[in-house]
Formats: C-alpha cells, structure tokens, sequence
C-alpha cells in the first residue's frame, strides 16, 4: 500500500528550500483593496506610509504584480535555525478517529517563539536594520509575535519596544520575561508613555486593554522616535508574503512523495498563518492548474469572516493607521473576556477578505470548548501540545476526517499546526477544571459595533 512508504516526517535538503516568497496577490484577477488615507480616503501612498513603515516593506506592501520575491542570504541563513518546518503525517490521530481520511500537519511550533510568526519577524526586523533604522516598535497580544519579533531583533542588533495588551501582560508573565531575555523592552497597554494610551486611560479606566490599542499606542511611539519604525506581525500584505515559505515547504514536501492534499485548514486570526499556508496551492487553483478546498476556522467569539461584513474599517482604536478593507466586526469589537483562544483581531487580512468575497475559500467557527476537546485528544495522540489558537483548525480536520469516516472517502487533509500551547497553560487549567464557558456574541452586539464602520463612498 502507498499509506506505509509515506514516513511520519516528510523533511526537505537545504537545495530544496525556497528561494524565494511568493506572492498570491500576482495571480488575483481581482486584487485586494488599497489601504485608504484615513483622513482624505484617498488610497495611500508610498510616501505617506514611510513615517510608519520600513521603505522596503512598503514596497512589498503595495506591490500586487511581482510573483516571487528573493528571500535574502542573512534571512535563508536565519531560517536555516529552525526550518524546514516538518510535514507531519498524524498517522496516530487517523488511528483514533478511524478514518479513511489522510490527515497531515505542517507545524511551525519548532522555535522559542512558538509559532510561525518568527518567519516574518526576521524579515521585517532584517529590512529594518538594511535602512540603518535604530529599531522598531510593536503590539503583542498574547505574546507569541513580541517574542519573536524580539528574537529576531536581538539576531540582528536591533532595539525592540513592545506595547503587550495589559490582561495578558499580567496573565502571562512568562512570555514577557522570554522577551525581555531577547532584550525588548516591554509596557503593558494602554500606558501613560502615550498620548493615545492617556486618552484611552481616561475614557475607559481600568480598562484589561486590546490589541487595537497597543497598535495604535505603538505606531504613536514609532512616528514620534527618530529611527524608529512600526512592525506588525499579521493582517498585512507583507506578512503574509513571508509567511508564504509555509505552504511552499509543503508544497514541495507534498511533491517529494508525490501527494496532492484535497482540502486545506488553517486557523485565522488576522490571516497571515492561513494566507501563507495556502499561497501556492490557492496560486494554482487561480491559474486553474489544481482544485482545492480551503477553510478558514476562526472562533466564535470573534467571527469577522463568518458575522463581520466586508468594507473599510480602521486597523487600530486610535485611528491612526490606514483604513482597510476587509472582513471586520468593528475597530472596536473586543471579544469577551473569557475567551482565551486567540484569534482576537478584529479584522483580517485584505488578501485572504478578497478571496472569500470571491467564494475561493470557506470559513466556519468553533467555540471554545470544543477547540480545547480538539487540542486535547491531538495531545494525546501526536503528542504536541497545540497553542489554542492552532486547535481551531485540528478541531475541523478532525470534523472533516470523521465525515470521511461516514462517507467513506480517502481525502488528503492538510491543516497548520501554528504552534505550541505551553504559555497558555492557565486556558487549559480552565478547561480541566471544567470552568471554560463559551460565548457567542448576539447579532445585537455585532450590529452596535458595525455602526460605528467609517463611511466611504
Ligand atoms: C498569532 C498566531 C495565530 C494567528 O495569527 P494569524 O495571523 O491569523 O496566523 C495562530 N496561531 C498561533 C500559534 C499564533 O501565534
């Protein structure tokens, strides 16, 4: 049988590594969205966004034609560290579901970061230190982005200022230590070492913070420090871009033992695990080279794909940042409290918005409590212990696998294993206590932080 050739583990050689990234958006008939001016809603150029962002990241950002960018020698090298990521088959999660199903994983968890955002932390911080820049400044939610970001600067020589959303700043003290052992300096936000983070103290005392406010609290310091630039590890154009290298190690993974996955899952929070994942098998299915089946599974305490609606929004509270267009429940939707699986962004990425506008990709939801059921029997059986954020797409392979199991047939299920869970310990402590409840916000909700969307025409 073909099944017993394929090993656990489908490793690739160093020749044959990608060379370079691949950007989706050269083979979308329909381009994303420009960014807007969020004061001319004029789209934006180069030059307005070089006070924010590096000048060579900008270009990456706005270019929608060139296929393939070279990945530069000191980042193959970085990337050399802890890659190629391996293509996993679960041959022991099979087993335990019974199914027909083929079920591989391509996990980005093997570095101290903890997940794939390493991949563009390093390219960001590397065109950062190529513009003779001092260092960047960022926002980290649940942490996995500052440390990496924060390694990568550390690599590199370059100073690092992390604004982490203040409940995990206090939640997870573990992840900030990590970081300031890369050497990042870390302030939970909203802080007072912002004009914005004052504002937003004295509108909203007490408040636990969110990521849209750490940005916004981050591109303030970034404008304002000479030397500085702002780096954002999601949602972006160019992140998605270098988190290409994902899907093109499987690719040629998939290649090297000559299968073709039918359906690919991945987990979206701002988009860019998913969008990288998926970039070189959604390039052939635009081409009209291959078929695919694509899934988003984002959690239903922060539904933008599935309950949000497609149109400009700002990226940040303070609305300092360009407007967007994409899936988005609101600049200032926050997702309960409780909720402790990630994914917390209100918006997501304009390139993966415009394929799901296009019908090129699904999107479904999964509470809480069953992505924790998910994380656990993977646990048990592959013996990772998934990041929260990772178990909503193992949560739907595991759907999937098991519909095979009804229907009988022998799908190839692809899904990202983004990363590790070890800094996420109290959510599973929750969860063994059996004290994890879920909440699905109401339409009502929804509908009151729709109307405060900026009106473009
Ligand atoms: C940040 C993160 C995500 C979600 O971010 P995307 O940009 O949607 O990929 C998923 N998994 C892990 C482990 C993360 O750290």
């Amino acid at each position: 049988m073909a099944n017993e050739k394929i090993p656990y583990k489908v490793y690739l050689e160093e020749n044959e590594m990608p060379k370079a990234w691949y950007n989706l958006r050269a083979d979308m008939k329909k381009k994303p969205a420009p960014f807007l001016n969020p004061g001319t809603h004029e789209p934006m150029k180069a030059e307005e966004l070089a006070p924010v962002f590096c000048d060579e990241l900008i270009k990456q950002e706005l270019d929608n034609d060139t296929a393939y960018f070279e990945i530069p020698d000191e980042i193959k090298e970085f990337y050399k560290m802890y890659r190629p990521s391996p293509l996993v088959r679960a041959y022991c999660l099979e087993k335990k579901l019974g199914t027909p199903a083929k079920i591989y994983y391509k996990f980005e968890g093997n570095n101290t970061s903890g997940s794939h955002k390493l991949n563009s932390a390093i390219a960001q911080a590397y065109y950062a230190k190529k513009q003779g820049l001092k260092g960047v400044t960022t926002e980290t939610g649940a942490g996995q982005w500052g440390t990496a970001l924060s390694m990568a600067c550390a690599y590199l020589g370059l100073d690092c200022k992390v604004f982490m959303v203040k409940v995990s700043y206090e939640q997870k003290p573990f992840r900030r230590e990590v970081m300031r052992t890369y050497g990042a300096s870390v302030t939970p936000s909203p802080s007072e070492t912002t004009e914005i983070g004052k504002k937003i103290l004295a509108e909203h005392p007490g408040t636990n913070g969110s990521l849209g406010c750490a940005i916004s609290e981050a591109v303030e310091v970034a404008v304002s420090t000479p030397g500085y630039r702002y780096v954002l590890g999601s949602v972006l154009n160019q992140v998605l871009l270098h988190q290409s290298v994902i899907g093109l190690e499987a690719k040629a993974a998939f290649d090297k033992i000559g299968v073709k996955p039918d359906m690919i899952i991945g987990c979206a929070g701002g988009g860019s695990n998913l969008g990288g994942l998926i970039a070189p098998f959604m390039g052939e299915k635009l081409r009209g080279e291959n078929d695919y089946e694509f899934i988003a599974v984002e959690p239903a305490s922060c539904p933008s794909f599935t309950r949000g609606v497609y149109a400009y929004d700002f990226a940040d509270t303070g609305m300092v940042c360009p407007l967007a267009k994409m899936y988005t429940l609101g600049s200032d939707f926050i997702p309960s409290p409780n909720h402790a699986g990630g994914l917390r962004y209100h918006g997501m990425s304009p390139i993966l918005s415009e394929l799901y506008d296009q019908g090129l990709m699904k999107a479904t939801t999964a509470t809480q409590t069953e992505v924790f059921e998910a994380a656990e029997t993977f646990a048990r059986c592959e013996g990772i212990l998934p990041a929260p954020e990772s178990s909503h797409a193992i949560k739907v392979a595991i759907d999937e696998a098991l519909k095979c199991k009804e229907t009988g047939e022998e799908k190839t299920i692809l899904f990202g294993l983004t990363g590790t869970g070890y800094f996420d310990l109290y959510a599973y402590q929750n969860f063994n206590d059996g004290k994890m409840d879920d909440y699905i916000p109401t339409d009502e909700e929804l509908a009151k932080y729709r109307e405060k969307l900026p009106k473009i025409d």
